[in-house]
């Protein structure tokens, strides 16, 4: 029998749900994608992304046949671009070895690149019915607070209590662990939510909350400490003849990895500095104007960015360090990670453009 929390929490969800896109297929693959895409990026942002990527690649088949450049630039403001090259590595073996149909079944999922147990949880759940939880931070949210847990909730063994606990809760004899997952998502947003007190008058299960019953629910889960993030501190250069401005590829390991991006080099430098930077990469600089400082946040470093933007009158870098593109040319073929977007901005260019 199915814990007495779960059927007011599913009628909550029948008539509150967030009307998303992805909700309103069944299609396999489409919520494959919108499952990665949210992995680390907002719902709001991820709702233009997702159109846009599926009307250029509306099939498995397409994605494992894009070409990469093509693939970054559907993904280009989404940030996290592993996440588009595990896709694709995904959708090859798919192609290779499943007849090119996602597998059903939550073990063959986490197989594929890029799926871990959430993921796998959340596609067996809702594309193909199966019984299977999926645990993110909504649920350990909203389950430590139903349960009043006030220990650690990062350990794996914590995790694996809950999937048992949630199997016991819930046992999915009528197909609804999609639906009870997504609930939990739901609910984990809009009423018991992260990062400010959670919205109890509203909420569908609080009658069986045991947080909530002993005062406590402020205080769950338990917050970690923070580590902080490393700051980096970068120069970077738009460089121009008056129409094409210059870009180069990253290399194809570590951050943005792949990407294009403009020209910057380490530290903050100041006029005088850059200009002989500019010229030991064979960039003759007739004028030099300053752009505004902008940062970037990733996961574990911190950019923090002065930009120049140099007329040049002569290039004389090293072939292949720079690519000189017209900003169309750009927009239409080079993937640039937002990280970049304050200067694309001052060069009128488009990062991430829906
Ligand atoms: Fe969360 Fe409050 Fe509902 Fe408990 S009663 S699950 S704390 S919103």
């Amino acid at each position: 029998m199915p814990s007495a929390f779960v059927k007011p929490l599913i009628l909550w969800y029948n008539s509150e749900c967030r009307l998303l896109p992805w909700r309103e297929t069944k299609d396999p693959y489409r919520i494959w994608v919108s499952e990665i895409m949210l992995q680390q990026t907002r719902i709001e942002a991820v709702c233009g992304y997702y159109e846009r990527f599926l009307a250029a690649l509306p099939d498995i088949e397409s994605l494992a046949a894009c070409p990469e450049d093509q693939l970054l630039k559907l993904w280009e403001g989404l940030g996290y671009y592993s996440r588009a090259r595990n896709l694709q590595k995904a959708a090859r073996l798919i192609m290779e070895k499943y007849g090119g149909k996602l597998p059903e079944d939550a073990g063959e999922l986490r197989k594929l690149p890029g799926i871990g147990e959430y993921t796998a949880g959340a596609i067996a759940s809702i594309a193909f019915g199966k019984a299977e939880p999926a645990v993110d931070g909504n649920v350990i949210r909203v389950t430590s607070r139903l349960r009043a847990c006030t220990g650690d909730v990062r350990t794996s063994g914590f995790k694996k209590e809950l999937v048992t606990w949630l199997r016991q809760a819930h046992d999915g004899a009528d197909g609804t662990w999609g639906i009870l997952n997504q609930a939990f998502m739901d609910l984990g947003s809009m009423v018991c939510t992260a990062n400010k007190s959670p919205l109890c008058m509203e909420c569908p299960v609080s009658s069986f909350c045991e947080a909530k019953k002993a005062g406590i629910q402020d205080s769950i889960p338990a917050r970690a400490e923070k580590k902080g993030r490393r700051i980096e501190e970068r120069t970077v250069v738009l460089y121009t003849d008056g129409e094409r401005f210059a870009i180069r590829r990253r290399p194809d390991k570590g951050l943005l990895s792949g990407l294009y991006e403009f020209p910057n080099y380490e530290g903050k430098l100041a006029r005088e500095e850059i200009l002989l930077a500019a010229r030991e990469d064979g960039m003759y600089a007739v004028r030099i104007r300053e752009l505004p400082e902008a940062k970037h946040i990733f996961t574990h470093v911190e950019w923090h960015m002065t930009g120049y933007e140099i007329m040049i009158s002569r290039n004389d870098s090293k072939e292949g360090s720079f690519i000189f593109a017209e900003k169309d040319i750009i927009n239409e073929q080079y993937p640039i990670p937002s990280a970049f977007a304050a200067y694309a901005d001052a060069a009128g260019i488009k990062v991430g453009k829906k």
